[in-house]
């Protein structure tokens, strides 16, 4: 299962002067993650100074990448590598590959992973990567010299204790493979040096579908906290990618009745359920769920308006948002993507009293296998996949529970974002107070 799918962002609210990245039509999710932040760090009353060093990244990278094109034209593409913060370890975190990636999503992104490694309390800090570029109309061999190139452009940020990359949207195992190997030409040998690799290059047995168990895991236990049941719960997922696919099996698995899925061309709904494993076949036939045989044809805002139990975004950021926020009928949404409620959104779901499981939370099953990955690589010693999938959730219901019982012990109920966020600033501000 590879994760291409490239839909579109939509408009939102304008980027602010500082923005050195003048795009328009473009969601701005730095401005979306700075008052989630912000939020916390209110109810919490960190000092301002701590605040300050949080909340802006410590290195930026923006660099070219000139690919020879198979048509023998000269190419020239943007990469970046923003490493948020690195005070409880090296900076980690994937490298995603779309038409839309600029420098602002990316450091949002990268602050995401300070949180995330934080709340999962993983010993690392917090970075991501991009590359402005449609992956699904690169050819492989344009893939292989585009990653190459940005890999030689980063090497000097990177390291095994410094910078450790991973893959997110538009980006796959192979991809991670020319990385490790564009890597080694200089260093030697350095599996460590990037995790979702290949199982035979080092890579990590359940790395490709911890994201997708990490969803089904967190959605399992939300399920029993709020009394809900979820086998026979029915469950809708956008975004059929590397999160969303693995996610639909999974939950399927546990009992749940996934009546819905979509990727960027369309979605399918089947009221009494689809069987994911016929879906898994119409995708190897045609490239995409759409116009399975038996199900009804919605498209992606029809998806998100279905009466559902459980409603999971798994695409990109800014799917639900003000204009679309009143049609969700569902009582739970687990952000499996990264950053797909925006504020607005939010604050009409939380006074409806849907609950949101926030993106650091729910999808931090990617980055807690990563960090097993790397400590395989670095120990050179293989675990089971039993051993993986124990130590997962372990992590997973451990946070959870962390996040549960902060969000209901105060006075009034806190969302579970703004618990979630200050578990992790909790965590950063003490490493940070200890360094400064
Ligand atoms: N890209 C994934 C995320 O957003 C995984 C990062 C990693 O494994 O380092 O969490």
């Amino acid at each position: 299962m590879t994760a291409v799918a490239t839909p579109p962002k939509k408009a939102l609210v304008s980027k602010p002067v500082h923005e050195q990245d003048e795009r328009s039509a473009h969601l701005d999710f730095n401005r979306i993650t700075d008052e989630q932040f912000q939020a916390a760090a209110d109810h919490m009353k960190l000092e301002k100074e701590i605040q300050l060093l949080l909340r802006t990244p410590y290195r930026e990278l923006v660099v070219q990448i000139p690919v020879r094109m198979d048509d023998g034209r000269l190419e020239l593409f943007h990469g970046y590598r923003v490493q948020h913060n690195g005070v409880r370890g090296p900076y980690k975190g994937g490298i995603r590959y779309h038409p839309e990636v600029d420098l602002g999503e990316v450091r949002s992104l990268a602050g995401l992973m300070t949180w995330k490694t934080a709340l999962v309390d993983l010993p690392f800090g917090g970075a991501k990567g991009g590359v402005s570029c449609d992956p699904g109309k690169l050819s492989r061999h344009e893939l292989q010299s585009l990653t190459r190139g940005f890999t030689q452009k980063i090497d000097m940020a990177l390291g095994v204790y410094r910078d450790i990359v991973a893959p997110d949207a538009g980006t796959n195992p192979q991809v991670m493979a020319w990385i490790m190997d564009e890597y080694g030409k200089k260093h030697g040998y350095t599996p460590a040096i990037v995790t979702g690799k290949p199982v035979a290059l080092g890579g990590s047995l359940g790395r490709e579908e911890a994201t997708g168990r990490g969803v089904t895991m967190i959605t399992a236990e939300a399920c029993k906290a709020y009394g809900m049941n979820l086998r026979g719960a029915k469950v809708a997922i956008q975004g059929f990618g590397n999160v969303g696919s693995w996610t639909a099996k999974l939950i399927a698995e546990l009992g749940a009745k996934v009546v819905a899925v979509s990727d960027v061309f369309g979605g399918i709904f089947r009221p009494e359920g689809l069987d994911i494993e016929k879906v898994f076949e119409h995708i190897k036939k045609t490239g995409s769920v759409v116009a399975m045989h038996g199900t009804q044809s919605i498209d992606n805002e029809q998806l998100l308006a279905l009466d559902v139990d459980v409603l999971i975004p798994a695409a990109l950021g800014g799917s639900i948002d003000r204009d679309n926020a009143d049609n969700v009928k569902a009582k739970l949404i687990v952000e499996a993507a990264n950053s797909p409620v925006t504020p607005r959104a939010e604050e009409k779901l939380n006074q409806r009293g849907i609950h949101i499981i926030p993106d650091i939370l729910a999808n931090a099953g990617g980055v807690t296998v990563s960090y097993f990955e790397w400590v395989q690589n670095l120990q050179q010693f293989h675990w089971s996949l039993e051993k993986v999938n124990e130590e997962l959730q372990l992590r997973m219901l451990q946070a959870w529970k962390r996040v549960y019982e902060r969000s209901t012990s105060g006075h009034a109920k806190l969302p579970l974002r703004t618990a979630a966020y200050c578990e992790a600033l909790d965590k950063v501000a003490q490493a940070t107070r200890h360094r400064f």
